[in-house]
Formats: C-alpha cells, sequence, structure tokens
C-alpha cells in the first residue's frame, strides 16, 4: 500500500498510559543506587547502575565500537564518523515523544539506560573515559564531528555545557568540531550562544515533525508531551542569528503522516534562511508509541530523499518541483539526464547529517542502521555501490 492511500490518521500514535508512582523519575534506580563501574552496556536482567551526566554520557553501539569499548563488527562499515554523546540521566528524557525509545512512558518497562533509541542499544560511558582515549588518538582519531545530544531534562543545559567544556579542553575543537543536538523546551537566546561561545561548531534542532499537527499530535499535547512548534522555531532562529549560515539545521523524520510536498517545502524554507536538513525515515521504534504502525514505503522515502539533495546541495528550488494532487513528487525541476546522474553518484541516499571531513555534502553523522534494518537500508551509511543504486532505481521506480 503505498502512504498515498493512508490518511494522517493512520499514523496516530497509541495512548500513553498511566506509570505507576513507584516507577516514575527513576525511583527504582536511585533506590537501588548501585555504582557504576566503568562502561555499562545495557541489559534490563540486571540492575541498573546509578549513571548522571556530566560523569557519564550514553553512546551509540557504532559509536563504542569504533571507540573500541566495544567489540564486534557492523555490516558493511568499518566505523562511524561521528562520536555521539547522549546526555543520561536516571530521571531519563521527561519528554514523551511518540516515536522515541527513550520516552517518558516507557518508565514502566525499563530503565532509562537500558532503552533502545534509533533501532540501537545505548551504552553509557565514563566521559572522562571517552575523552582520553579520542585525545591519546589525536589526529589518527577516526572521528570526524562529535555531537552533544540533549534531553528533556533540568539538567540538561548546564550538563552540555560542562561536556562541551571537558571536551573543549582537551580536544581541539578544529581538529573535531562539535555539533548540539539541542532541546529547545527548556533552552533560551543566551544558551544558544553560551554554546557558540564556548567553541561548537553547529547548532542543530530536532524539529522531527514536518508540521505542527503531526509535531503537537507526536511530541507536544497529543502524547502529554512538553514540547512546541512555536518553541523550537524560537530556538532554530536563535541558532541561525548566532551560528550563522550552514551552522544550523533542522532534524526531520519523513514518513509521520505528511505529504512529500509538505517536507520539502520545509526543506526549501531552511535552505533559504540558510540552514540544512537532516533527514530520517520513520521506522517503528519497538517500545515506542507508535511501534505498531508502518515504516515509511520506501518509494516515497527516496524521493523525499533525492529532493532534498537536490535543494540543499544543487540549488534546485521546490517551486521548480511538480507535485500530484496528493503532494507527491512526480518532477524532480531537473533534465531526467541531470537527476540520473545524481542518483547515480549516489550521494543523496546517504545518511544526512552535520559534515565530516569528505565533503560538505556528505554527514559524518553516518547513524549506521538507525532507521531501517541493514537488510532493507533506508539512510546508507557508506556510498551505495552498483547493487544498492540498483535497488535504489526500483525503489524511485525509474531503471
Ligand atoms: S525529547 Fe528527544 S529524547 Fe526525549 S522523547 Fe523526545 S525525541 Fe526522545
Amino acid at each position: 500500500m503505498s502512504c498515498f492511500e493512508r490518511s494522517d490518521n493512520d499514523m496516530t500514535p497509541r495512548e500513553p498510559g498511566v506509570i505507576p508512582i513507584e516507577l516514575r523519575n527513576g525511583a527504582r534506580v536511585k533506590a537501588n543506587d548501585v555504582p557504576p563501574q566503568g562502561v555499562y552496556r545495557p541489559n534490563y536482567n540486571i540492575l541498573t547502575p546509578n549513571m548522571r551526566s556530566p560523569e557519564y554520557v550514553q553512546m551509540s553501539t557504532a559509536a563504542a565500537l569504533t571507540l573500541g569499548i566495544m567489540q564486534g563488527k557492523m555490516h558493511r562499515c568499518e566505523c562511524t564518523r561521528c562520536l555521539n554523546l547522549l546526555l543520561t540521566y536516571p530521571e531519563g528524557c521527561r519528554a514523551n515523544c511518540a516515536y522515541c525509545g527513550l520516552a517518558r512512558h516507557r518508565e514502566a518497562e525499563r530503565d532509562y539506560a537500558d532503552r533502545n533509541f534509533i533501532r540501537v542499544d545505548w551504552p553509557a560511558v565514563p566521559l572522562e573515559q571517552t575523552i582520553d582515549i579520542v585525545a591519546r588518538d589525536g589526529a589518527q582519531s577516526p572521528f570526524h564531528r562529535m555531537c552533544i545530544s540533549m534531553i528533556t531534562h533540568p539538567n540538561s543545559d548546564a550538563d552540555t555545557v560542562t561536556v562541551l567544556k571537558k571536551w573543549t579542553a582537551r580536544i581541539d575543537p578544529k581538529g573535531i568540531p562539535v555539533s548540539i543536538l539541542s532541546n529547545p523546551t527548556t533552552m533560551t537566546r543566551a544558551d544558544v550562544k553560551r554554546l557558540h561561545e564556548l567553541g561548537a561548531d553547529i547548532f542543530t534542532v530536532a524539529l522531527d515533525a514536518a508540521t505542527p499537527e503531526i509535531f503537537d499530535r507526536t511530541r507536544g499535547k497529543g502524547v502529554q508531551s512538553p514540547h512546541s512548534w512555536t518553541k523550537y522555531w524560537e530556538i532554530l532562529l536563535d541558532a541561525r542569528d548566532i551560528f550563522g549560515p550552514q551552522k544550523f539545521g533542522a532534524h526531520v523524520i519523513v514518513g509521520m503522516g505528511e505529504t512529500e510536498r509538505d517536507v520539502l517545502e520545509l526543506v526549501q524554507k531552511l535552505v533559504d534562511l540558510g540552514g540544512h536538513s537532516h533527514l530520517f525515515c520513520f521506522f517503528p521504534e519497538k517500545g515506542s508509541l507508535m511501534d505498531h504502525l508502518p515504516a515509511t514505503p520506501r518509494d516515497q522515502w527516496r524521493r523525499v530523499q533525492l529532493a532534498r539533495y537536490l535543494i540543499d546541495y544543487k540549488a534546485v528550488r521546490v517551486e521548480c518541483m511538480k507535485f500530484d494532487s496528493q503532494g507527491k513528487v512526480v518532477g524532480f525541476g531537473l533534465p531526467e539526464s541531470e537527476v540520473n546522474d545524481v542518483v547515480s553518484a549516489g550521494t543523496a541516499f546517504r545518511t544526512s547529517g552535520c559534515p565530516g571531513k569528505f565533503a560538505e555534502d556528505i554527514s559524518a553523522c553516518d547513524r549506521p542502521y538507525g532507521d531501517s534494518p541493514p537488510s532493507n537500508i533506508a539512510s546508507y551509511p557508506f556510498r551505495p555501490n552498483g547493487n544498492d543504486l540498483r535497488t535504489i532505481r526500483s525503489q524511485l521506480k525509474t531503471k
């Protein structure tokens, strides 16, 4: 079934349940108060230690493998180029976003440090140990960028500052630039300014929803979550003023009930403001309030990926693209041979995010299998090969 045969309402999240009082706010972890000992790998069969930023941060499994603190291999990837440091607290994120594995409603089911997020486990690691390894590796570090990922928590703003200061005291931010994945709900313009003054390079806002209605339904009042579209835009525009052109952006999840036109008009708006969009393909995250819903159909996703790349990097304007009555892209605003060349280059179908050291249009943040299983890749964390391009062309329904 194509996504355009389903209505917005078909992507409605489940209602969050009531959390027993004894399971709220990380009470179980705080009461047991097990002291952490080095790296903690998520395991909900044992008592979760009491870990808290800024002493502890969580990182993606891909980052832990690249850092060498976990052993294993990733399908078709040597390493990741972005070290995501996610703030962590026993109380967890206080928001309740419907598509997110970290959301507050999961308190009843699993301690915060044991929750899956963008399809993978996030081990918790002492910050000092992380910085020691990256500082020791110096210019040999595989990482092209570090990203501090905030969550909705009263300590998140202050701890982001502390992590940034501790990092830049040992690691030159010109060598490994720092991005901030912000949490606008708790932030002011002064917070944005402070992070810029302390050496952050790029500031991003996880808008996630392409329209105000979908925002409200998936991460606002619709799911008893504190976020507001207006506040997110306020901080995004502060970032535009303070960080400047090409140094700010927004995350957008494709396939939560918006039309292709909706998301591409947003992409154009961000480009017109001087920023970038980073796209995620909706995937029903296990344990989230949307885990019963279908992943974004691949034809829809590929069209949006391709059109977004043309707007972001090839100066094509959304007004030059053609859409059908249901908002689906039917013309990319370029002669077919030029569209074909962009498809063949493959970059449009790679993970989008803040740039690394290879090229402006190649993201350091490659998030291996963060929005799909390896058997049906949505965002390629590497350059697609010939077979991959054949798959992409068949999904795009071009030869
Ligand atoms: S604010 Fe971020 S981490 Fe928290 S529930 Fe929403 S998407 Fe997840």
